[in-house]
């Protein structure tokens, strides 16, 4: 890949010069004074993206995976409830996940891909019997949908149950208010709409889920899943005096902290406006080129990832001819649908002049592909909604 391919693809995605330059410092002791002071920062920062300012936040080398794993395992017993609104291929890893715990799992589906599931159905599941916690994935990476979590929670809470947010897909661009919105864990990796780049999970717990963790019966399954480890860890470098569990990744604490303060600098409600514009921007292309889009409706559409059908006669070859174009977008996911449709990332620290060069790579591979459609047609619909206002 040349180093000038720009990279779309929804995560990992094309890193700030900033947060590269972290990469390269030369290597700190994970109990250096400097290291401290910036996983402290890191810890205090992600209050500050979750809007969780009475969480608890944990940051752990691993992948947004373990995040799901440390966000579920450390509330969830052998032989409690939980249930799962599924929207496609993440959600059937976190049911995986709690079967993995002992859980009993009851899933919630959309009625057909590309809809979330209807909130009658999911209060219906609640109701039929004790439900430890509710799951929901906010973004679903596979599908481009996103799920209206604030609703899901106050659901949850009327229904006594915990409410689990995978974020991976969605904290740092789209709006989440872990706080207001009565979320109780949210969890994310480093990669996506945070801006640095992979290898740190990051879960926040809320009051609720840290009595849930405290009254827990069963022990947590694995020792690198335990709060109980991990709790003095973060506590330690928030207050400048680490003791030792296991070796944090020191570089990537290190750009997640640039990443983090670009994120604050920017301001949180900034940030989700600039990833809705550049989202409708990237839909308005979409429409003009003639090609749908997986999310059933635009209110749907996550505003970090755009999921487009081929259109007739163009097929999982686009992918390829994109890149050639020097635009690495991604092929589909959902196994329902993978050969399908295209995704293309759009969240962290993306420039409009980002969104036309995909756009742009797309409609000339379209093009060759044998997809008729007026030339700079995309273009020109993504300028208008990019207008300086
Ligand atoms: C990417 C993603 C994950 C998994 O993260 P990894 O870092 O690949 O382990 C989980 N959930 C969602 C919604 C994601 O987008």
């Amino acid at each position: 890949m040349s180093e000038r391919t720009l990279l779309m693809i929804p995560g990992p995605i094309e890193l700030e010069p900033e947060v590269l330059r972290a990469l390269a410092r030369p290597q700190l002791g994970h109990m250096d004074p400097e290291l401290t002071r910036a996983f402290g920062r890191v810890l205090g920062r992600a209050r500050e993206v979750f809007l969780a300012p009475g969480g608890q936040p944990l940051v752990v080398a691993g992948s947004g995976t373990l995040a799901m794993e440390l966000a579920v395992a450390n509330v969830v017993d052998p032989g409690d409830r939980a249930v799962v609104v599924n929207t496609g291929y993440f959600s059937d890893r976190m049911a995986a996940i709690l079967e993995r715990l002992g859980a009993e799992v009851d899933q919630v589906a959309a009625p057909r891909l590309g809809e979330v599931p209807d909130l009658g159905a999911v209060e219906q599941a609640l109701r039929r019997a004790e439900t430890k916690i509710l799951t929901v994935t906010h973004v679903d990476t596979s599908t481009g949908v996103r799920t209206p979590v604030a609703a899901l929670a106050g659901l949850a809470r009327a229904h006594g149950a915990l409410m689990v947010v995978d974020g991976v897909c969605s904290v740092g661009g789209e709006e989440l208010r872990q706080d207001a919105w009565g979320v109780d864990v949210v969890l994310t990796g480093s990669q996506k709409a945070l801006g640095a780049p992979p290898g740190l999970a990051l879960v926040m717990f809320g009051p609720r889920a840290l009595a849930a963790w405290r009254g827990k019966k069963a022990k947590v399954p694995s020792l690198y899943l335990d709060l109980a480890e991990w709790l003095p860890i973060m506590e330690g470098y928030e207050r400048g005096a680490p003791p030792y569990f296991a070796t944090p990744a020191v570089n990537l604490i290190l750009a997640l902290d640039v990443s983090l303060g670009h994120l604050v600098a920017e301001e949180m409600e900034v940030r989700f406006a600039r990833h809705a514009r550049l989202a409708a921007a990237f839909r308005a292309a979409w429409r003009a080129l003639g090609l749908g889009i997986l999310p059933a409706r635009d209110e749907l559409a996550a505003n970090t990832l755009s999921a487009v059908y081929y259109p007739e006669g163009v097929d999982a070859t686009l992918v390829g001819k994109v890149r050639a174009q020097g635009v690495a977008i991604a092929g589909g996911l959902h196994p329902a649908a993978k050969a399908k449709y295209f995704r293309v990332g759009h969240m962290g620290a993306m420039r409009a002049n980002d969104a036309l060069a995909a756009i742009g790579a797309v409609e000339r591979a379209l093009a060759a592909s044998g997809h008729r459609a007026e030339p700079g047609a995309g273009l020109a619909a993504a300028q208008a909604a990019l207008a300086i206002p």
